[in-house]
């Protein structure tokens, strides 16, 4: 299964828009209106009354084994230490299927690993405003021995598999 990027921007209002294949039946406009586009895995329609307002910038054709939505349809607030923990591991987060139970189990990190991003992560929650942390934790006081403590509970939890 594959799909297709298109890139383009309308050379009347300058705007720049990714159309997105995945994303059916819905019609991109540049904010002009002066060109419109719908773009389906096996069609691309224009909606324009001048073809040469068109500026192709990318076009692409992405084959991907596991749909960008999972990792979209992750509650917000989790979001960013998901991708965190990707980057760690040099996976992309569109490659995980996080519908999957136990998606942490694919891929492994060194204890050293986990540490560093345990440091990470009690960091970046003790900075979060309260609002944020209210999210993802019922504790919310702004102690770094809460903020290890839960940087402890996500990686023990969801951390990926740690190897000798
Ligand atoms: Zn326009």
């Amino acid at each position: 299964m594959s799909h297709k990027i298109i890139t383009w921007q309308c050379k009347k209002c300058n705007e720049i828009i990714q159309s997105d294949s995945r994303e059916h039946h819905k019609m991109d406009f540049c904010k002009c209106g002066n060109i419109g586009v719908d773009l389906e895995e096996d069609y691309c329609r224009w909606s324009t009354n001048n073809q040469d307002d068109i500026i192709i910038i990318k076009e692409s054709e992405v084959e991907n084994m596991v749909e960008e939505r999972y990792y979209k349809e992750l509650p917000e607030a989790l979001q960013p230490i998901v991708k965190e923990m990707c980057k760690r591991v040099k996976v992309p987060v569109t490659k995980i299927n996080f519908t999957k139970p136990q998606w942490f189990m694919d891929y492994t990190w060194t204890a050293v690993q986990q540490e560093k991003f345990v440091n990470w992560l009690a960091d970046w929650f003790y900075n979060l405003p309260v609002s944020k942390k209210r999210e993802l934790n019922k504790n919310t006081n702004k102690t770094k021995k809460n903020a290890f403590k839960f940087a402890w509970a996500v990686v023990l939890n969801y951390g990926w598999k740690t190897k000798e």
